[in-house]
């Protein structure tokens, strides 16, 4: 066995289904122009994926904002979607850092507007109220290597997770949310990549459990991750595909969704995949393998596999 290679699950999937897909789609450059023709192609493909949402409008100028819950059009479409069978997950509670108490009440105006606080959470570019963010997504000597290759100095962010910091909220974000993305790899397959997925991880308390995603940020690299012949290898591999990706990037341009885009969805659509919301996906995995607690072991492969596709890819996620 070569040192790299992880056992891989194998997974009884619900309604005789060969394989899972879903994606968590990251609000970034968001809006009622580009998002609901994205979400109504979805939809009538039969996929039901998870969208973030930021329910605050922040008050600072972005580095990169959106759409938010403030806007009454955009949120009524939100609750439509969650209506429709989408979940609807967090992306830090505006797009721009925010305080404690600002944390704590933008998560009382999710709950307000979806009826629940968010199950899925996955931190915003540029927030230093991030979860174990920026170096702190890794340990060790990974964590060296981060630091080095993304020129942050620091030893870490503020972050959401520091106690006693201004910007600490991981004690809500424990007590509210269920799971937190940290690692994003190349290959469609995310459990063939991160087969430990959902892991509560000992050195990260203030996170019930992490979820991996595969590379798809852009409309291009969404595109190569499910191509023709990956998505083929989903099926027979039996696995799962969270795609981690901006619908907001490109994917509805110029009044018409990119075609590269619409032709594998509509392809992936008549496969005998289970589409269900992360959440979901999430919840039958840990049901049948019961939960897991990463070893030092198990961190170092997951965290030395996404740095070197990371060198390998340029990726930004
Ligand atoms: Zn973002």
């Amino acid at each position: 066995m070569r040192r790299d290679t992880i056992p891989y699950p194998t997974i009884t999937w619900p309604e005789g289904k060969t394989f899972a897909f879903s994606a968590f789609d990251d609000t970034d450059l968001e809006t009622m122009e580009n998002a609901p023709p994205v979400y109504a192609f979805m939809r009538d493909l039969g996929f039901r994926t998870t969208k973030s949402v930021w329910p605050v409008r922040g008050s600072q100028t972005p580095k990169l904002g959106g759409t938010t819950c403030a806007d009454p059009e955009y949120a009524e479409w939100a609750l439509q979607l969650q209506d429709e069978g989408f979940e609807i997950g967090l992306h830090n509670v505006t797009y721009h850092t925010s305080s404690r108490s600002e944390i704590l009440d933008g998560l009382e105006q999710f709950k307000e507007l979806f009826g629940h606080y968010p199950r899925t959470h996955a931190n915003h570019y540029g927030c230093e109220d991030a979860i174990y963010w920026g170096p702190d997504r890794t340990s060790g000597l990974q964590r060296a290597i981060y630091r080095t290759l993304t020129a942050v100095r620091r030893n870490g962010m503020p972050g959401g997770h520091v106690e006693g910091s201004p910007l600490f909220w991981g004690d809500h974000c424990r007590e509210r949310i269920d799971y937190v993305r940290n690692f994003v790899y190349g290959d469609i397959n995310t459990l063939k990549a991160c087969p430990f997925m959902p892991y509560h991880d000992p050195l990260r308390p203030f996170v019930n459990e992490w979820f991996a995603s595969s590379e798809g940020a852009h409309v291009d690299s969404f595109v190569k991750t499910i191509s023709e012949a990956r998505q083929d290898r989903l099926e027979t591999e039996g696995g799962a595909c969270i795609m981690y990706t901006h619908f907001g990037f490109s994917f509805f341009k110029d009044g018409r969704l990119d075609s590269r885009f619409k032709a594998l969805m509509e392809r992936l659509s008549n496969k005998n995949g289970w589409f269900v919301p992360v959440s979901t996906l999430l919840d039958y995995l840990k049901q049948q393998r019961g939960p897991h607690h990463i070893t030092g072991r198990e961190r170092r492969r997951l965290e030395r596999k996404w740095i070197l596709q990371k060198l390998r890819t340029r990726g930004t996620t």
